[in-house]
C-alpha cells in the first residue's frame, strides 16, 4: 500500500512537525505498465492508488461488466463481418484484449472497457499496443472510438518523450502537477496541492508559531 499514514499533527510530545512524505516517482521502483504510462502521460507526478485499493464490491461490478463487454463486443463484430481471432490476457492486468480480422483481411484489435465513455488515458493505453499494419480501436459500453493514424503516431511520439523525461529526471518529474478531474480523485500523492490529501494536509498544518 502507497498511502502515507504518517498523521499531520504536530507532535505533542517532541514538538516535532512531522511533514508529508516526497514520495518519488513510480518509474523509479515499478516497471510501468502500459495504464500507468498512459495516465503519467496526463500528469507526470502521479501516484496512482492502484486498481487493488478500490471497494471490492466496486471492482466487482467494474469486471462483470468489462466481461460482460468482451462478449457483447465479439458478437457485434462477428455479425459485421468480422471473423474472431481470439483473446489475449495482458500480463498481471487480467484485462482482455479482442482480435479480429476484419473483412478486409486487416487485423484489428479492441481494448474493451467496462466504463461508459471512452477516456483520452484509454486512447493513450490503446495507442501502445499498436503495430504497423494493424487497426486498433477502444470500445466501452456506449461508445468505440478508432483513433486516426495521425493520432496513434503523433501520442506514440509524445509519449515516449515523457517517458525518457521521467526514466531520466524522476525527481523533477515528481514534481510537475498537472491537474485532471479524472485522475486526481483516486492519485495519492500528497504534497500535491491538487489531490484530496494534499488539499486535506493543508487544512491540517499546524501553526508553527505557537497561535
Ligand atoms: S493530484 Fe492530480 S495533479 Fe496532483 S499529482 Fe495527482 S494527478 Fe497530478
Amino acid at each position: 500500500m502507497l498511502e502515507d499514514s504518517r498523521p499531520n499533527t504536530l507532535d505533542g510530545l517532541s514538538g516535532v512537525v512531522p511533514q508529508p512524505r516526497k514520495a518519488k516517482s513510480q518509474y523509479l521502483t515499478l516497471s510501468p505498465s502500459p495504464w500507468l504510462r498512459s495516465k503519467h502521460g496526463f500528469c507526470m507526478a502521479l501516484l496512482s492508488a492502484g486498481y487493488e485499493s478500490q471497494p471490492h464490491e466496486l471492482r466487482l461490478q467494474w469486471d462483470t461488466l468489462h466481461r460482460l463487454n468482451v462478449n457483447r463486443t465479439i458478437a457485434k463484430k462477428v455479425m459485421e463481418g468480422y471473423k474472431f481471432v481470439g483473446v489475449e490476457r495482458k500480463a498481471g492486468t487480467g484485462r482482455v484484449d479482442v482480435q479480429l480480422q476484419r473483412p478486409d483481411g486487416v487485423t484489428e484489435r479492441i481494448e474493451v472497457k467496462g466504463t461508459r465513455q471512452v477516456s483520452g488515458v484509454h486512447l493513450l493505453q490503446l495507442i501502445q499496443y499498436h503495430d504497423e499494419g494493424e487497426r486498433i480501436a477502444v470500445a466501452a459500453l456506449e461508445e468505440t472510438v478508432k483513433p486516426a493514424d495521425w493520432f496513434v503516431y503523433a501520442a506514440k511520439s509524445m509519449l515516449a518523450e515523457i517517458d525518457e523525461f521521467m526514466h531520466r529526471f524522476p525527481e523533477e518529474a515528481a514534481r510537475v502537477y498537472n491537474p485532471t478531474k479524472e485522475l486526481c480523485p483516486s492519485c495519492i500523492r500528497t504534497e500535491c496541492p491538487h489531490s484530496s490529501r494534499g488539499k486535506r494536509n493543508a487544512l491540517c498544518k499546524p501553526n508553527v508559531n505557537g497561535g
